[in-house]
């Protein structure tokens, strides 16, 4: 398809830095590495991975990621400060290749009411950031924060001076989803005409979903000439989120008649990297939601089956296989070996070290002799659990519940905490999943509101296991805990602990404004 004439357009991933930014979808850093592994193996071109100076954590997770995950720019993002250009540079410079992502607000209303600068002090300090950033690396984006509110002569100016600073790309960000498809193109079409040193950068955008028109808005710019598009997997993000890298990156190969335009995505890897953030940040995604949703390539309709089954194509646009899309859910059982385990897992979008691979196949034996086939699902569900107990600073050690009709249940719980043990029984709750929660947090003494509880079967059969997820609200923040038993209230147990320990576990919060 992509032919000589083709431009490349550069994915830039932002599903670590934006996608994070989602209320409950916060990673810790096992997960990350996790995820980022997945992103080089989808051919994105750069990674952003996260805000350095945001948070402790932040400046670790961009570390490490910057150390060992090769193959891709790694990129960290900073206000125009000194300290978080040099928190992020700290955090990027062992990369392979680094970026320095810098951004200032410029439109009217965050000039007037946020950053309380003028038009000539805006300008200088963009100079300043971009300036500082080059000092440490050569590839250096900045965002006009806020740039399609912005009024065109001053975004103009913006984005001249930051060239002649030296920035590399200039990051074009409709930062509260308020832009349309015609406008988008537009903006990107005046910058080409009237800034004249255009050339020296390459052109991106950030388009965020609130009106559902992200990836319209992306493309329209991309076909007024922009080079590169910021994007999430499953379009995770601020709010309604950013735009989706799988519409974008399928609407431009499907679409190649139109756009000529190619990227460097292995499309193949994009139902397996969707699953993982999905799995990883706890954010499903929609039945019906465009090249990843369950339905996507499902055609009920009796008229379409008809003429799916004469030829394909009267019907499909994409061949689901182009996305990743496996037909068979391949059941292993108790005799599967080692090597089939480890090939399931590679096949899943899973990059396990031996030793995450040796207890997983521990807990693959486990999972076997209690139910004959052990799906996809089960897998993944096994690996998700490992990836997430990091820090776990209470631990179940045993509990017991009784409850029925009319009177309110007893619960004898006990938890581990390091070397100790910490017990209760208490008669409370309105139910025995209530009443075990109500135990942890006194145990633990971290009470929280629960604001979303689901229970699920990973697999099918009576002997599927059961997970749990739960998002709880602890000062202002939504921490989610996931789950797993073929016991559903030890299951919910597990997912209300998983939350408590990541709510001990995590930094305080980012605070500040991270909205690029
Ligand atoms: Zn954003």
């Amino acid at each position: 398809m992509p032919t000589p004439d083709s431009r490349r357009i550069v994915i830039f991933d932002t599903t670590l830095r934006d996608g994070e930014q989602s209320p409950g979808a916060s990673m810790n850093l096992n997960e990350k590495m996790e995820a980022a592994q997945a992103l080089v193996k989808l051919g994105v071109d750069v990674l952003e991975a996260g805000f350095p100076i945001a948070s402790p954590g932040d400046f670790e997770a961009v570390r490490e990621i910057a150390r060992n995950v090769r193959g891709t720019v790694i990129c960290g993002l900073a206000r125009c400060r000194n300290e978080d250009i040099d928190a992020a540079w700290e955090a990027v410079k062992d990369a392979e290749r680094a970026r320095i992502h810098v951004f200032l607000a410029t439109s009217a209303i965050h000039r007037e009411f946020k950053l309380k600068m003028d038009k000539e002090e805006i300008i200088r300090r963009a100079v300043e950031g971009v300036r500082r950033a080059v000092g440490y690396c050569p590839d250096v984006e900045f965002s006009p924060e806020d740039a399609v509110r912005t009024e065109l002569d001053f975004l103009c100016r913006v984005v001249e001076a930051s060239i002649d600073a030296g920035a590399t790309t200039v990051n074009i960000p409709d930062t509260v989803g308020y832009a349309t498809p015609v406008q988008m193109g537009n903006v990107i079409r005046v910058l080409r005409q009237r800034v004249p040193n255009i050339d020296k950068a390459v052109i991106s955008v950030h388009c965020h979903n609130d009106l559902g028109l992200a990836v319209a808005n992306s493309l329209a710019a991309v076909e007024a000439g922009a080079g590169q598009v910021e994007c999430t997997i499953n379009g995770i993000g601020e709010r309604a989120g950013n735009c989706s890298l799988e519409e974008i990156v399928m609407a431009l190969r499907t679409r190649h008649d139109y756009f000529h335009c190619q990227t460097n995505i292995v499309t193949q890897r994009i139902v397996p990297a969707s699953r993982l953030i999905s799995s990883i940040t706890g954010i499903q995604v929609q039945r019906n939601k465009a090249i990843v949703g369950q339905n996507a390539f499902a055609h009920e309709a009796g008229i379409h089956q008809d003429g799916m089954l004469k030829e394909p194509r009267t019907y499909e646009i994409m061949r689901p296989e182009d996305v990743g899309l496996t037909q068979s859910d391949l059941v292993l059982g108790k005799h599967s070996g080692r090597a089939a385990l480890a090939d399931r897992a590679k096949a899943l979008g899973y990059n396990l070290n031996r030793q995450q691979l040796d207890i997983l196949f521990q807990q693959f034996k486990v999972l076997a002799d209690k139910k004959k086939e052990v799906y996809d699902g089960d897998l993944a569900a096994l690996v998700e659990q490992q990836l997430q107990t990091t820090p776990e600073r209470f631990a179940l050690a045993a509990y017991e519940v009784t409850s029925g009709t009319g009177r309110a249940p007893e619960v004898y719980l006990r938890l581990r905490r390091g070397d100790e043990e910490v017990e209760t029984r208490m008669s409370c709750g309105d139910g025995p999943v209530d009443a075990v929660f109500l135990a942890i947090e006194q145990l633990t003494g971290i009470t929280v509101h629960c604001t979303d509880f689901r229970v699920h079967s990973v697999t099918v059969g009576k002997d599927a296991q059961g997970e749990v997820m739960v998002v709880v609200e602890y000062k202002g923040q939504l921490y989610r805990g996931r789950g797993m038993s073929t016991d559903s209230v030890e299951a919910s147990a597990k997912a209300f602990l998983n939350a408590i320990n990541r709510i001990a576990a995590m930094a305080p919060a980012p605070s500040g404004d991270q909205n690029a």
